[in-house]
């Protein structure tokens, strides 16, 4: 028999990603027992982090400051837009290092089976910044699920009528990979070799 609290805290930590009920349990025990050292600063910093970090109104990263520190950095190329399905994808972007222009998160794919629509994503908010005459490229690196294959193709057509170029990831992607679970290196060189679309 566990008490209450416990057993809540252990139902919250289970509902994060890659911890199942066993190690939520780990987990919570983990923190319980060394209360100084990692159960208060995972308090403040929770509480931090809940509290400055927001999306981004101009691309959807998640930051403290909006815009985030990219969309705000003089150095970064404003002639591309590499539009992401999460943010997750444009972390694992950034971290191949070989990306220096803007994002564009969607916040999804379409999906029918989901019931996730255009509306549903933000598809108006990037034709919008296609539109802005110092853009001239917009990179879809949506995965090569079929989902994020439809997605591209829809994100395309309705950038058609704005004046710029649209490219695709390379192929070579494995086919259902997450850009999140790919190597740096693969996700690199299909960013290098991207091919042209519109
Ligand atoms: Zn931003």
């Amino acid at each position: 028999m566990t008490s209450p609290a416990i057993e809540r805290l252990v139902g919250h930590l289970g509902k994060l990603p890659g911890l199942g009920p066993r190690s939520a349990r780990r987990a919570a025990l983990h923190l319980l027992e060394r209360r100084e050292s990692h159960l208060e600063p995972l308090l403040v910093a929770l509480r931090t982090a809940a509290e400055s970090v927001r999306a981004c109104s101009v691309c959807g990263n998640l930051d403290a400051q909006d815009p985030c520190a990219i969309c705000a950095d003089p150095e970064r190329d404003r002639a591309a837009i590499c539009v992401v399905e999460q943010v997750a994808d444009l972390w694992a972007l950034e971290r191949t290092l070989m990306f220096r222009g803007r994002y564009h998160v969607l916040g999804g794919l379409l999906s029918a089976l989901d019931g996730i629509g255009p509306e549903d994503l933000a598809i108006a908010a990037l034709v919008a910044r296609a539109g802005a005459p110092e853009v001239s490229e917009i990179i879809l690196a949506t995965s090569a699920t079929v989902d994020g294959q439809t997605t591209a193709h829809y994100v395309a057509d309705r950038l058609a009528e704005s004046d710029v170029a649209i490219s695709r990831l390379a192929h070579g992607l494995p086919v259902g990979g997450e850009l999140d679970y790919l190597d740096d290196g693969t996700l690199g060189t299909a960013l290098k070799a991207r091919q042209r679309l519109l």
